[in-house]
């Protein structure tokens, strides 16, 4: 069977509501969902659409949930794929795949693409990297170049890329007409992990009145969304495990000193 090259979501349900703070970020990006809404609006007074816009920040920041977000509130097609797949599978054929997906892509417009890892496609050309082979990669890089280039300022399709990267990538991806706007995501600040556990309290079934929402965000500086959201799910597994009828704030903070050793056994192996 074949390699399954990228995933295409219709009828996406994630909204601005599931991603928390990142106010900025949000607002820059609301400007694309009403492009990819009423083109002729714009297109009328004679602007270009942007093609492209690439989310900049740490590992698990939200970058991926906006992205799907733009989707689900535009209602438009989400084709999402990530670049270190992409590189590692499709050894021989990137080139060609990548045409693929703009074609799908166009076929369904509006649309967005999303490109998690672009930096595993997108590093500067000429400078070696560990994995595989370098022209290839940039045979798949200049591909997706020469796509963001034809398709017309009236396709419709909006790619936007992660990279908490962007150091390295080849500045030939972020001229005019390609990816020329920079969004970053930050690691939220206490008041925005206050929001993030707010979200992802939502779906826990029974949590203590006790909780309270501004201590936990005290709690959990240099925490991600994606390390919050984990919290969650662990205090409620360790609260089940204990066969109590609510998640209570013990079980929160059992859950971030499991989180606070799993971070640092990560860093450990790193350096
Ligand atoms: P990576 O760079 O590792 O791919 P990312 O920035 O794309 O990470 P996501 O995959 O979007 O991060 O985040 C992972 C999960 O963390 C999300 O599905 C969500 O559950 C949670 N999360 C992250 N940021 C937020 C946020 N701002 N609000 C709500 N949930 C968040």
């Amino acid at each position: 069977s074949k390699a399954k090259l990228f995933d295409e979501k219709t009828d996406v349900k994630t909204s601005f509501k599931d991603v928390a703070g990142l106010e900025g970020a949000k607002e820059e990006v609301q400007e694309i969902v009403d492009f990819l809404k009423n083109p002729e609006k714009y297109t009328n007074l004679g602007g270009k659409i942007p093609k492209g816009a690439l989310l900049v920040g740490p590992p698990g920041t939200g970058k991926t949930l906006l992205a799907k977000a733009v989707a689900g509130e535009a209602k438009v097609p989400f084709f999402s794929l990530s670049g270190s797949d992409f590189v590692e599978m499709f050894v021989g054929v990137g080139a060609s795949r990548v045409r693929d997906l703009f074609k799908q892509a166009k076929e369904k417009s509006p649309a967005i693409i999303f490109i998690d890892e672009i930096d595993a496609i997108g590093r500067a050309r000429g400078k070696a990297n560990f994995s595989g082979s370098n022209d290839e990669r940039e045979n798949t890089l200049n591909q997706l170049l020469t796509e963001m280039d034809g398709f017309g300022t009236n396709t419709n399709v909006i790619v936007l890329a992660a990279t908490n990267r962007a150091d390295v990538l080849d500045t030939a991806l972020m001229r005019a007409g390609r990816f020329d706007r920079q969004i970053y995501v930050d690691l939220p600040d206490v008041r925005e992990r206050r929001e993030i556990f707010e979200v992802h309290l939502r779906p826990l079934k029974k949590v203590a009145d006790e909780l309270d929402t501004e201590f936990m965000a005290k709690q959990t500086p240099g925490f991600s969304g994606a390390d919050i959201a984990n919290v969650c799910n662990e205090a409620a597994l360790i609260a089940a495990r204990q066969g109590k009828s609510a998640v209570g704030r013990q079980d929160f903070l059992d859950a971030v000193d499991r989180i606070v050793g799993g971070l640092e056994k990560k860093n450990k192996i790193i350096t």
